[in-house]
């Protein structure tokens, strides 16, 4: 009886491997028997433009618009002169690059084509493509097709994208550790842990007589699952920092009219991007500007002046204001140094008081007559926008608050996103729940369901079970031709 249990519950295991293999394939067979094209580079008037396709006809598709070698009869891998024509008409000069399957992008047969960078040229190849048989690719479907085909995990297909948006050295190297697959094989190993360890679990229940089958008593299975669970402990505490290397820090420069938030702003940025005027009321949407300052992205928003207002658009500009610091990291109050304090400013001061924040005095080269409380349980920083007087001691004070200094990434392992992180938060309360379990003398078949659990939730970080609104929701943020 036991026997069939441990027999009943590997099938389960070899079925489950079976079907992500056979719906992998299945999906595969009926949704990627098409040839996709885009327009992979940016749109635009640029040097080159790439048009790509991917798919079993896309050698054949390209072929029949192109004039010069015979494309079906090149060898892979190579790059081919020519041209491409409508009927007898010319529409480019082009490089076309041949790349037979499985050694592609897509594992698929994948053509690119090199044209001259003009936005009518690029659109009219993309048009002929259209109309010999390819359909218009959705955004990320190529790197769709490349996970679906099995040549990339979802880490690594979410790495692609996180590649494209990096805006710092820190955040690519952040990206290309994860595409070359540290997180994918750091996954994979703790998968092959816990499922080591359940099958220790079963040979021990049903074949006692085997002495050479690790006796897996409480303790035992205790001693392995806590280095386990301290791994994902490490993974999650050493990527603390990764959310603030991939977005940076969103700073919102708030308060009263014309206290000098706009100048503000363009001191910080270094260049005349918000319209800066003595009528108050002036900036009534939001005006945003990024520098990386220690390798972080600081990235500001000057905020519309905070007050009473029954201007319509200033009231819209006002609420988005509001909707600025709920979202904001850090808060930079301003205050004018030439004025009293107003029953606005305290107003604001209470908006924004369970948030990280800096009040900064502007307008230091006026005489003071603001008088703020020595009580309030804030860095206050005076300065003026006039000869930059303060700026540093702002820009120190965020390195001090964010410990930006001590940012460093090594070549190491990180979770890169909300999805992983969470995904690793599950799994260690599932290993606590064995845990907890083993604690109360629960039967070891019993625990060996939370271990299950854990397994499969690793699997859902790398893809190995997904749900297919997860797909779509991923590969929706992706840019086109990518
Ligand atoms: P905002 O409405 O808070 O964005 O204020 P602005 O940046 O548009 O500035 C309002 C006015 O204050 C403008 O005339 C600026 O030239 C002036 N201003 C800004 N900063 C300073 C400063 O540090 N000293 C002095 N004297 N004037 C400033």
């Amino acid at each position: 009886m036991m026997k069939n249990n441990s027999f009943g519950f590997l099938y389960e295991i070899i079925i489950l491997i079976i079907k992500n293999c056979v719906i992998i394939h299945w999906i595969g067979c009926v949704f990627m028997d098409d040839t996709i094209v885009a327009i992979s580079t940016a749109l635009g008037i640029g040097a080159i433009s790439i048009i790509r396709l991917s798919g079993n006809d896309a050698i054949k598709i390209v072929n029949k618009i192109f004039k010069g070698k015979n494309l079906e009869k090149v060898a892979s891998h190579t790059i081919n002169h020519g041209f491409i024509v409508d009927k007898n008409e010319t529409i480019d000069e082009v490089l076309v690059s041949v790349m037979h399957h499985p050694k592609t992008y897509t594992t698929e047969d994948v053509v690119e084509i090199n044209t001259h960078g003009g936005i009518a040229s690029t659109n009219k190849v993309l048009e002929l493509c259209l109309t010999n048989g390819a359909r218009l690719a959705e955004p990320g479907e190529f790197t769709k097709r490349a996970f679906l085909n099995g040549r990339l995990d979802l880490t690594q297909a979410e790495a692609v994208e996180d590649i494209i948006n990096s805006s710092t050295d820190k955040s690519l190297l952040l990206s290309v550790n994860q595409l070359t697959g540290s997180l994918k094989n750091m996954i994979i190993n703790l998968r092959k842990d816990l499922i080591n360890l359940m099958a220790n679990i079963e040979v021990n229940i049903d074949y006692p007589e085997y002495e050479d089958a690790e006796n897996i008593t409480i303790k035992l299975l205790r001693e392995k699952l806590i280095p386990i669970k301290n791994k994902l402990l490490d993974l999650l505490s050493e990527s603390d920092n990764t959310k603030l290397i991939k977005d940076g820090i969103n700073i919102a420069i708030v308060g009263r009219p014309n206290v000098g938030k706009s100048s503000l702003l363009n001191k910080f940025l270094d260049e005349e991007k918000a319209i800066v005027t003595n009528v108050e009321g002036t900036t009534r949407d939001l005006i945003e500007g990024s520098i990386i300052y220690k390798g972080i992205k600081l990235n500001f928003i000057d905020t519309a002046g905070i007050r009473k207002s029954n201007d319509l658009v200033e009231s819209i500009g006002i609420k988005k204001s509001l909707n600025a610091i709920e979202n904001a990291d850090l808060i930079i109050l301003t205050l004018n140094n030439n004025e009293e304090i107003k029953d606005e400013d305290k107003e604001l001061l209470k908006i924004i008081n369970n948030k990280p924040y800096i009040i900064f005095i502007n307008k230091n080269d006026l005489e003071s007559k603001i008088n703020i409380s020595n009580k309030l349980n804030s860095y206050i920083c005076y300065g003026n926008t006039i000869d930059n007087n303060g700026i540093d001691a702002l820009k120190n004070k965020i390195n001090e608050m964010f410990s930006l200094d001590k940012i460093l990434i090594k070549d190491s392992t990180y979770l890169t996103n909300a999805r992983q992180k969470s995904l690793i938060k599950i799994a260690i309360s599932q290993i606590d729940e064995a845990l907890a379990n083993l604690e109360m003398h629960t039967p070891v078949d019993i625990v060996e369901i939370d271990i299950k659990n854990a397994w499969n939730t690793l699997g859902e970080i790398i893809g190995a079970t997904y749900k297919d609104e997860l797909l779509n929701e991923l590969f929706s943020n992706f840019c086109l031709g990518k």
